[in-house]
């Protein structure tokens, strides 16, 4: 049987979760939700997705534009058993008592406080702890690339502490009226940023503190981060740990001359739908290892890392699979763990 899957929001996110879902030979995608008549409406119906609207408001807005929306999105949770919600930060929240009076469970996202689902979800730390749970909020970009890293050096050699430094994206391609344009804004200007109790949200027991900045960028974030291992490790120890962790590109800037983020999203557009890298990007060359402090820079593609963490969180929520098994099948049909030219 496959699962029944809605997507409520069909931004950044919410495109390319549906997109992933409808890759998936045990998920079907049901249709998404969409406010505006404007060209992602129209690719999707193109592409043969059926698109709901909010409510009957919208209907006729739609109607005006020359296109027929399938129905509500009352309509279209009467026919899920799962939704995904990808509506901007704080609008997810206000759709939760709506999915609940529905009786379908529902997956939100990092812009969401945690308080709106049982368990705050990333895919390799803690994908049982989701298993058959109503709820799962799938953490942002920013600590989804934090957890990765962590949770692969942890579970290999251990891991005390972690002190990073954040260097943000200021906008996603469609975001015009974003900025900054030309400034480095301290992001925010107290530490520690939000950024390290959204990680604990996942791992209560980690020591971590972050600080960030915002950058003219539209590209990737770029991370510094700084760790305090159990115990004594080496190079090797560390540049095995992160090599054999799936989701983790190590990338030699040596070899491959990929020194930017704008050098690793030019080579993924010749290979990935997008240009996308739902991978976690650490510069090999920068892996520094000195008794038990490990130090490294990763980039993390904002627009997709998340991605196939929301198609575990349906697997994990409506029992589907084991961890293993959900992100085996996801990588393989996203086509990740390998770049080529880079990895
Ligand atoms: P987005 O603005 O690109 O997309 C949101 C979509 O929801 C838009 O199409 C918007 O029209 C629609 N929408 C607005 N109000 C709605 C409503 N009431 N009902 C239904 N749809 C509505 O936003 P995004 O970047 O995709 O972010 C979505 C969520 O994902 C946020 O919680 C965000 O924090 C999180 N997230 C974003 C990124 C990123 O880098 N963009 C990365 C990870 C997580």
């Amino acid at each position: 049987m496959r699962v029944r899957v809605g997507v409520n929001g069909y931004g950044t996110i919410g495109r390319r979760v549906a997109w992933a879902v409808s890759l998936q030979d045990d998920m079907e995608l049901v249709g998404v939700v969409k406010t505006r008549p404007d060209y992602a409406a129209r690719q999707a119906m193109a592409s043969g997705i059926r698109v709901y609207v909010p409510t009957q408001k919208e209907l006729s807005a739609f109607e005006a534009a020359g296109l027929e929306a399938a129905g509500t999105l009352e309509d279209l949770l009467g026919k899920v058993d799962i939704i995904v919600d990808a509506t901007p930060d704080g609008v997810g929240a206000s759709y939760a008592p709506v999915y609940s009076k529905a009786g379908i469970k529902a997956i939100f996202q990092g812009g969401e406080e945690p308080n709106v689902a049982e368990v705050s979800f990333n895919a390799m730390c803690n994908y049982d702890e989701a298993q058959n749970r109503r709820s799962a909020r799938v953490v942002s970009c920013n600590t989804t690339g934090l957890l990765r890293g962590i949770c692969s050096l942890n579970e290999r050699l251990g891991v005390r502490s972690v002190r990073a430094f954040l260097v943000r994206r200021g906008a996603d391609m469609h975001e015009v009226r974003r900025g900054p344009i030309n400034s480095i804004v301290l992001s925010p200007p107290t530490v520690p940023s939000h950024h390290g109790p959204d990680v604990k949200t996942v791992l209560p027991w980690l020591d971590i503190v972050t600080s960030a900045v915002t950058v003219p960028t539209t590209l990737m974030h770029v991370h510094y981060v700084n760790m305090r291992l159990r115990s004594r490790a080496t190079r090797e120890d560390v540049l095995e740990a992160l090599r054999s962790s799936r989701r983790i590109l190590v990338v030699s800037t040596k070899y491959t001359g990929a020194t930017s983020t704008a050098h690793l999203i030019d080579a993924a557009r010749w290979h990935r739908p997008r240009g996308d890298i739902p991978e976690l990007v650490v510069f090999e060359e920068s892996i520094h290892v000195e008794g038990d402090e490990v130090i490294y820079t990763q980039a993390v593609h904002q627009e997709s890392i998340v991605v196939p963490e929301n198609v575990d969180a349906i697997r994990a929520l409506t029992g589907l699979a084991s961890k293993e098994r959900s992100i085996e099948v996801t990588d393989s049909s996203l086509g990740l763990g390998s770049l080529p030219g880079l990895f």
